[in-house]
């Protein structure tokens, strides 16, 4: 018993104690793997390498969604696969380095903080392994090149931290337009045909109506937040920091108080 589970032939998932943070590992030919998001604590990659060993998996390849503190984690355990980001997410993590490694440090102390954010810049439309094909989905919602995963032959979508049913849309406030960058990331990842199952960053694995629901939801706050009215969003009962995410969110959009 692994704490692994399969969602779909040859992709399994893992849900971390810390924000439900999700692990997504899909199996390739001879024993390789692709890993995804590997989080969060230090004893849950131990678990996670431990697993795969019984799995009978190793990583071949990483990749990392994007780049924040828990999703561009690894360990020596998980072995010397190239770990791959979008240009822009390694590039950010690179200048961030110091950032990240305070913050891992803060949330989940004692991970190897030479391994940490230490990513591969692809600029692909695929993730170069030998196992099934694994289409890239780019845009800047949320953070600097964030890149969703569509996995065309099993309809999986590994979304990094978007279409959540636990966390409302978390807006990148340092870039130019956190607005449009989100909103054209929804529609990239809308635009995206043949989803059967969706993996949030953080919170459950859905269905296809699942997704349109969850993109939907997030069309909806988005709409809401612009128009400066109460979200009403369901989301909003989850815990404090993400209500202060939201109250941020509403004083950027209404501006510097005249
Ligand atoms: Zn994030």
């Amino acid at each position: 018993m692994t704490g692994l589970s399969e969602i779909a032939p040859g992709v399994l998932v893992g849900t971390s104690s810390f924000e439900l943070t999700t692990t997504t590992v899909v199996a390739g030919s001879e024993g390789g793997c692709l890993l995804i998001d590997p989080a969060v604590t230090v004893a849950e990659l131990a678990r996670l390498a431990a697993d795969l060993r019984e799995l009978g998996l190793r990583p071949v390849a990483g990749w990392s969604t994007h780049p924040h503190w828990d999703h561009v984690l690894w360990s020596r355990d998980l072995g010397r696969a190239p770990r791959y980001a979008t240009p822009a997410a390694a590039a950010f993590a690179q200048a961030e380095l110091a950032e990240l490694a305070r913050e891992a440090q803060q949330s989940a102390p004692g991970h190897d903080v030479a391994l940490l954010g230490r990513l591969t810049a692809l600029d692909a439309t695929v993730i170069p392994w030998d196992g099934p094909q694994a289409r890239l989905i780019v845009h800047d919602g949320h953070a600097p090149g964030h890149g969703a995963v569509f996995l065309p032959g099993t309809g999986v979508l590994v979304a990094g931290d978007m279409c959540s049913d636990v966390e409302i849309p978390l807006l990148d406030l340092a870039a130019p337009d956190p607005l449009g960058d989100y909103r054209a990331g929804l529609e990239r990842l809308a635009a995206v045909t043949g989803v059967r199952h969706v993996v949030p960053g953080h919170g459950h694995v859905g269905d296809a109506a699942d997704f349109s629901r969850r993109l939907a939801a997030d069309a909806a706050y988005l709409d809401a937040l612009t128009a400066g009215k109460p979200a009403g969003d369901p989301r909003l009962t989850g815990p404090g920091w993400l209500l202060d995410a939201h109250e941020e969110q509403l004083r950027y959009v209404r501006g510097p108080a005249s």
